[in-house]
């Protein structure tokens, strides 16, 4: 079932879900049930899967010079979302990024997808590589998630990429995509990145997952600074705890926000690591409070590898 429809199902009830990453290269799928069994008792009705482009890492030869190989780490975002649709009953929502494919290879993981009977994709550009300082495409890969969009929009109306192909079935995939409250890093100012954000929504996309974010006002704010933009698509709130002392500054850095200096300054004073959790956490659960009673249509959670706290915080606001 498309997650579209499970917005529409809902009834104005606030959905909840989570997002979880595929295990690094060599691990078991049984991990991934290990991390969604404790949520199941929440019915999500769909959980998303990130994508991980391959990265550069400096192997030293034999000689003492360093080799840059190229290696995928985290490996397999379609067949776990298979596996989820399998064993739970409930749906998956690969994520789908620019980098790293082709065009054609685009269209064929979207046909994979439709034959496997997924209905959803989050489409994104994805980061720039490390070692690299800005994202480069594929020769013949796209460059924005808006171009993304449009073509898996093409696939829904029918479109291929071979001109010969006739009567190619058309796909119905939902589509989502990344929004950004604290704007996007790149962007030159907020307008700028609200325009791309309506472009991907006329182009196709249904709703809108952002990014994470500790001050609900900037949600908000970024809603009604949608709807003036003519944004009348679902856009679901992402939310992470902040449970760690390190993740004050790792968090800014690699997601380009803010964390408010109450959530900071009691985080960087908490006593010890349980002090520091149950900060964390009760932000969390007030946050998702807030959002609930306001009526969002979901409440999406990064897991991040640490399915204890989400359950807690769930269990609070459920
Ligand atoms: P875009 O929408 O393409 O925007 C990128 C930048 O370009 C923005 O500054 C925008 O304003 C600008 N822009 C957009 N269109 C144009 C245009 N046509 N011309 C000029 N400028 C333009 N990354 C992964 O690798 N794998 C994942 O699984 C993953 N999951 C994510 C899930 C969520 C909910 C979020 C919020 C992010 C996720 N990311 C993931 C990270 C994401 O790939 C990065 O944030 C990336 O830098 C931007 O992706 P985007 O789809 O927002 O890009």
């Amino acid at each position: 079932m498309k997650v579209c429809d499970h917005f529409k199902a809902a009834n104005g009830e606030t959905l909840i879900s989570f997002e979880i990453l595929p295990p690094l290269k060599g691990g078991k799928i049984q991990s991934i049930f290990d991390t969604l069994d404790p949520l199941m008792e929440f019915n999500p009705p769909f959980i998303d899967v990130t994508y991980h482009r391959e990265e550069f890492v400096y192997q030293k030869r034999k000689s003492g010079y360093y080799e840059k190989v190229a290696t995928r780490k985290r490996p397999g975002t379609v067949g776990i979302c298979a596996a989820i649709m399998n064993r739970y009953g409930i749906d998956a929502v690969p994520h789908l990024i620019c980098g790293g494919f082709s065009v054609e290879e685009t269209e064929d993981a979207l046909i994979d997808l439709k034959f496997l009977g997924i209905d959803n994709v989050l489409v994104l550009r994805g980061d720039a590589r490390k070692f690299e300082g800005k994202f480069i495409p594929e020769d013949n890969g796209h460059a924005y998630a808006l171009d993304l969009v449009k073509q898996v929009q093409g696939m829904n109306d029918g479109v291929y990429l071979d001109d010969n192909l006739v009567n190619g079935s058309p796909s119905d995939f939902c589509i989502a995509v990344a929004g950004y409250p604290e704007k996007h890093f790149e962007a030159p100012n907020f307008d700028s990145d609200m325009e791309f954000l309506k472009a991907k929504i006329d182009a196709g996309a249904d709703y809108i997952v952002t990014q994470m974010f500790f001050n609900n006002a900037k949600y908000f704010d970024f809603v009604d600074k949608c709807k003036a933009a003519g944004i009348n698509v679902p856009i679901v709130p992402g939310l992470k705890p902040i449970t760690k002392k390190y993740q004050l500054n790792s968090i800014p850095r690699l997601f380009h926000l803010d964390i408010p200096e109450d959530l900071s300054k009691a985080i960087a004073n908490a006593g010890d690591a349980a002090a520091r959790q149950e900060v964390g956490v009760e932000w969390c659960i007030a946050q998702s409070k807030e959002l609930k009673a306001a009526g969002v249509p979901c409440l999406h959670y990064y897991t991040m590898g640490d399915v204890q706290t989400i359950k807690q915080i769930v269990e609070s606001v459920y």
